[in-house]
């Protein structure tokens, strides 16, 4: 009892401490704050105290502006999306009631930056703990973008974290690192004329706990649901991320409670799980689905065996005893390969003495690299062996996981009632936009949402199609007869055809020649 007592106590100096130098800092100058609030514990303090201060003070002092500023990343977890939504809503009627100059901001990613365009447009793989592509475009960039536009407006702006000293002794060190002596503001590492102030910095689990827990919410949040979250997970924060090297910091958000329903950046979910345990029983559909993207990340059949930009690479294996070995990676198994050429699945890889000799066989053969065959090659050179690395999703396996996701959407209505968008309509335009440049002409987006949702999809056709059927047909016998690449034939007519009428040709022509100096053309 003395101990709880004596550490309420604590709470209580840093509270008062907190309150008291968030007043300081309030009326220091006039330079806009900003608070990036992502829900969780921390944020949900700093927003705490920030409000309490505020209004302790005289309503003619209030001059300062300040931002509250959230991110949806478009995939959050359904629930925490809606709570956070709810909580922006109440923390401006409040600000509002209570006089204090608070506005509330959602910023989401353009949409050519979201998940699913990134993953079933361009064919992205998705994000693992190597290649981690999603925090920057979908929650750094949206966020960055809101308070660049705040410093081209104000000049200058201070930014209010949650970050806290003792989580880890890599945060510690870019907190300490960015410090200005005598302050208690930091610089901002990437964004000039941005400043950084972390009302939290001293505060422990414990002193967030016990604010958000033993002192009023002004604008009512239930903190003790709040608590439960984190009690019935073993959740970490996701944090929104300002300050690129804060994020190297702070770990995958996907394993908490507030990352993104899809992320596949932790091996186990815990966005999901938590809530299906507890009752929610619809998440199941989107637990499965985020399961079967996992499932497929290294899967080479699903992937084009060269970059996104067209270049063919190859990767090293590594040959043990009398074999070659592909390791296992994600939920692929390892494959072992015997010198005469069978594989531990019984089928057949061929030989090249060197790289050019495999890819002279390819071109001649015309093997599509973008297809879901993998034409099963290796190199045998002096320095060991290797064979093709992989790229982009094939096409193939993009129209899989459109038709899938849509199909849950629709399973989510029709199952339990719940009327949830799982990709937007800009979304699926993007995407059939990206289809379209990569020689996709055909109406498969309309057919695909047709047969998922069971209604049509209100897009102008033209966007996201090209030339009829049997235009295309026509197109496709005259390559043909005449041995040209259809693809390559497809790909530069599309270039035209988005250059039509422009006086000047320079971006039309830096198109063709990149087209033209792909490695591989037919995808
Ligand atoms: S939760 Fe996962 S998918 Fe979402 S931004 Fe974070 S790491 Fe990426």
């Amino acid at each position: 009892m003395a101990k709880i007592t004596s550490l309420i106590q604590s709470t209580e100096a840093k509270r008062l401490l907190s309150i008291d130098n968030i007043k300081k800092v309030y009326m220091n100058d006039s330079r806009p704050w900003i608070i990036g609030y992502s829900g969780g514990k921390d944020s949900s303090c700093v927003v705490h105290l920030v409000m309490n201060a505020i209004n302790e003070l005289p309503v003619q002092q209030r001059t300062k502006k300040i931002y509250i500023v959230s991110s949806d990343t478009l995939v959050e977890t359904p629930l925490i999306k809606l709570q956070l939504e709810d909580n922006l809503r109440r923390i401006h009627d409040a600000s509002r009631n209570l006089n204090i100059p608070i506005s509330t901001h959602l910023v989401h990613p353009k949409t050519k930056d979201t998940f699913w365009v990134n993953i079933i447009g361009k064919g992205y793989p998705t994000p693992n703990q190597t290649f981690r592509w999603c925090t920057d475009r979908m929650k750094i960039e949206p966020t960055n973008q809101f308070i660049k536009d705040i410093v081209d407006q104000q000049g200058e702006v201070i930014m209010l974290l949650g970050v806290r000293k003792g989580e880890s002794s890599s945060r510690d060190r870019v907190i300490d690192g960015y410090s200005v002596e005598n302050s208690l503001l930091m610089r901002h590492s990437t964004l000039m004329n941005a400043f950084v102030y972390a009302p939290i910095v001293d505060f422990d689990i414990n002193d967030v706990w016990n604010t958000l827990l033993n002192t009023e919410s002004l604008w009512g949040a239930d903190n003790s649901a709040l608590y439960q979250l984190y009690s019935d997970s073993n959740s970490n924060e996701c944090p929104l991320i300002v300050d690129k090297n804060i994020k190297e910091t702070a770990g995958s958000c996907g394993n908490s409670r507030f990352g993104c329903w899809v992320c596949t950046v932790v091996s186990e979910d815990k966005a999901l799980s938590g809530f299906i345990s507890s009752g929610v029983k619809w998440l199941q559909l989107l637990l499965d689905y985020r399961n079967w993207l996992t499932d497929i990340r290294d899967n080479r059949e699903m992937r084009a065996k060269y970059r996104t930009n067209g270049s063919v690479y190859f990767m090293n294996l590594e040959f043990k005893g009398d074999r070659i070995v592909i390791a296992q990676k994600g939920k692929r198994n390892k494959l072992e390969i015997k010198l005469d050429g069978h594989d531990s699945n019984g089928e057949m890889w061929r030989f090249f003495d060197s790289k050019a000799e495999a890819l002279k066989y390819l071109s001649e053969n015309n093997i599509n690299l973008g297809s879901d065959e993998d034409p099963k090659i290796i190199v045998r050179e002096f320095d060991g062996y290797s064979m093709l690395g992989l790229g982009p999703f094939t096409i193939d396996a993009r129209k899989e996981m459109l038709k899938r996701l849509l199909e849950t959407q629709k399973k989510i209505f029709d199952e339990f009632g719940v009327d949830y968008e799982l990709i937007s309509i800009d979304e699926i335009k993007e995407i059939g936009r990206i289809w379209l440049s990569n020689g996709i002409w055909n109406k498969t987006i309309f057919d695909i949402y047709e047969k998922a949702l069971g209604k049509p999809l209100s897009v102008n056709q033209d966007e996201v199609s090209f030339l009829g059927e049997d235009d295309e047909a026509l197109l496709e016998r005259i390559c043909v007869e005449e041995n040209v690449d259809l693809e390559l034939i497809k790909k530069l007519l599309y270039v035209e055809r988005n250059n039509i009428g422009l006086q000047r040709r320079d971006d039309a022509i830096k198109e063709i020649k990149r087209i033209l100096n792909q490695d591989i053309v037919n995808i």
